[in-house]
């Protein structure tokens, strides 16, 4: 199945190539802390699917004051894209991160699974985004508590159904 052509992974609902794409490619830039936000999801989820080029997007769209060395940041990247499967992004919360700010927060829940686990886990996390030289970056983040989905919430998987419909 051929992801580039379908819906972004982000959950947008647009068109991979006319959402994420254009970031991944450096042919635009992410207006917002929630716009990177949602293509560094696109672009992990992808990278476990085989486009480990997109690995380097990751890496790139981190702040460098964050890992020590670039090399050694793209090859752990590379290693813990191929033990996970991505399902879906939900965005929880943002803060700040618009066009006149140079900090942003989104608070987001990423569902997988691991190469070694049926189970579906969360990641919660706050992340915190910074902006400079007009271009934003993934600063660092927190993690939160697992949430519990409701009934009427869009389901873990991805299909965009309701959760009580899906996998509930
Ligand atoms: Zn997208
Ligand atoms: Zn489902």
């Amino acid at each position: 199945m051929n992801q580039v052509s379908k819906t972004c992974p982000c959950g947008s609902h647009n068109p991979y190539a006319q959402c994420c794409q254009p970031l991944h490619l450096g042919t635009a830039k992410a207006t917002a802390a929630e716009a990177l936000m949602r293509s560094r999801f696109s672009a992990f989820y992808l990278a476990a699917e085989g486009q480990t080029a997109l690995c380097e997007y990751l890496v790139n769209s981190w702040h460098h004051s964050q890992y020590a060395d670039k090399k050694q940041a793209l090859h752990d990247l590379l290693k813990s894209c191929q033990q996970q499967q991505w399902h879906s992004l939900k965005i929880v919360n943002t803060e700040a991160g618009g066009k006149m700010d140079t900090t942003g927060t989104v608070q987001f829940v990423a569902f997988f699974t691991s190469s070694d686990n049926e189970t579906v886990q969360q990641l919660h996390e706050k992340s915190h985004f910074i902006k400079e030289n007009g271009l934003w970056f993934y600063r660092n983040g927190s993690f939160q508590a697992d949430i519990k989905l409701q009934r009427n919430d869009t389901c873990w998987c991805g299909s965009g159904k309701k959760f009580k419909k899906c996998h509930g």
